[in-house]
């Protein structure tokens, strides 16, 4: 008895040091976020300014910003890690505070109704306010801002040469940014010759008031905006923000309440208000759903998704049917088939969606956008690059039978934004 009482406290002695061990490894790896004052400690800080769309409420505020409506009990943080309760008021932690910058063709958000063949200037700040198993961005979405490192990269001008052949090249030149203001990211993309400024990567939602105030000054300066987001925001946010937008690209994860739930901690329905809301206000939406083999890769899937579209917002709505690859928390599942990219995009076709694409599938003939009535190819495309684009030389019109196709082909001069609410930029 004494021997097993032994060898028992013997085994829980190495389970302890193995727990321990664990831990502090893990710790070591995740370190946890660190106090406001230690984070944070200049008064002056740029990146912490007052939010947006919020009220007090007992001991605490709450954000109105997206659907979550946390509450925020003071020092405490919402759902998305970056709005912020510091002496009663909401903060975000993330104005001017990217952590990823930049130029990429416009090909690759992706937006193929947007001035195609064009640069658009890239940013995006730690956070989102959702939690999707298959997130290619993770390393910032589910970031705390404080984990960024001290300065970010940027490009902010490009360097034209010629090679000794008589090619003609460019290069962008980079600079440091410990904060990077509004005008900042409008000057670097000027600098860099872009065409648009894109907010994407992790979720524009929740820096909302640095996404803003830049797609103001953008408009301003005759740039144009385009926010790539999972669509989740309330609809007096999306209301004052959709007027500074010429496109926005929406990722529909699939079509059912329980996938949205167990997949990206969300709920389908406000993603579905956000794609009507944005029909409502005028902007051109394109959307794509990631086809994630064994989630949400069944015909009926595919077929749903279509005829919502098709009702809800119009058959000349662009909709891409894009490849999955392991990622993320999915690391277990195969990349999508081909076939089953090519069998969406038929059945979205079926349906009487005219521009169904198919996305990171480079050279498959769904990449192309084509005359919905003589059938004949108007933009080529291969990857990111454009082969041949018809539609810019003929004003947006087929050069066959003069058939419209909606979207933007030529830069032409903006109106200037609307004007802005006092003390609100
Ligand atoms: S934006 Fe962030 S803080 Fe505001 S409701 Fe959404 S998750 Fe919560």
């Amino acid at each position: 008895m004494a021997a097993v009482l032994q060898a028992l406290s013997a085994l829980l002695a190495a389970l302890a040091v193995f727990v321990s061990l664990a831990a502090a490894s893990l710790i070591s790896r995740f370190p946890p976020p660190r106090t406001f004052a230690e984070l944070f400690p200049a008064k002056d800080n740029p990146s912490i300014a007052e939010a947006r769309f919020w009220a007090p409420a007992c001991n605490g505020v709450v954000c109105f910003l997206c659907p979550r409506h946390c509450f925020l009990p003071e020092g405490g943080r919402g759902l998305c890690k970056v709005r912020m309760n510091s002496g009663g008021k909401l903060k975000t932690l993330v104005y001017a505070r990217p952590v990823s910058v930049h130029v990429d063709p416009i090909e690759k958000k992706p937006v193929f109704h947007l001035l195609p063949g064009t640069w658009i200037y890239s940013i995006a700040t730690a956070g989102c306010n959702l939690r999707c198993a298959a997130c290619q961005n993770w390393e910032i979405s589910q970031a705390y801002p404080e984990q960024a490192p001290g300065k970010t990269p940027a490009p902010a001008g490009l360097t034209l040469s010629v090679s000794p052949d008589g090619r003609m090249f460019g290069s962008f030149e980079q600079k440091e940014y410990a904060s990077m203001t509004p005008k900042d990211v409008v000057d670097a993309a000027l600098g860099t010759r872009s065409k648009s400024i894109a907010y994407t990567y992790s979720e524009p939602v929740v820096f909302y008031e640095y996404m803003y105030d830049t797609a103001y000054l953008a408009r301003e300066k005759g740039l144009r905006n385009v926010m790539v987001s999972a669509g989740y925001i309330n609809r007096g946010p999306l209301k004052k923000l959709a007027p500074l937008m010429d496109v926005v690209k929406i990722d529909l994860k699939g079509f059912d309440e329980g996938f949205y739930r167990s997949f990206a901690g969300g709920e389908l329905r406000f993603v579905l208000d956000t794609l009507k809301s944005l029909k409502e206000h005028g902007v051109l939406t394109e959307v794509v759903n990631l086809v994630v083999p064994t989630l949400n890769d069944k015909p009926e899937d595919f077929k749903r998704l279509s005829v919502w579209v098709r009702d809800n917002l119009g058959k000349d709505t662009p909709v891409f049917f894009s490849r999955f690859s392991p990622n993320y928390r999915l690391q277990n599942l195969p990349q999508t088939p081909v076939e089953t990219l090519t069998l969406a995009r038929d059945i979205a076709m079926k349906e009487g969606l005219r521009y169904v694409y198919v996305g990171n599938a480079s050279g498959h003939p769904g990449e192309n956008t084509y005359c919905p009535k003589c059938r004949r190819p108007l933009v080529r495309r291969a990857g990111y690059a454009i082969l041949e684009n018809l539609l810019t030389p003929n004003n947006g019109r087929c050069p066959y039978d003069g058939t419209r196709i909606p979207g933007v082909w030529a830069d032409e001069p903006l109106k200037p934004p609307p004007k802005a609410a006092e003390g609100k930029r």
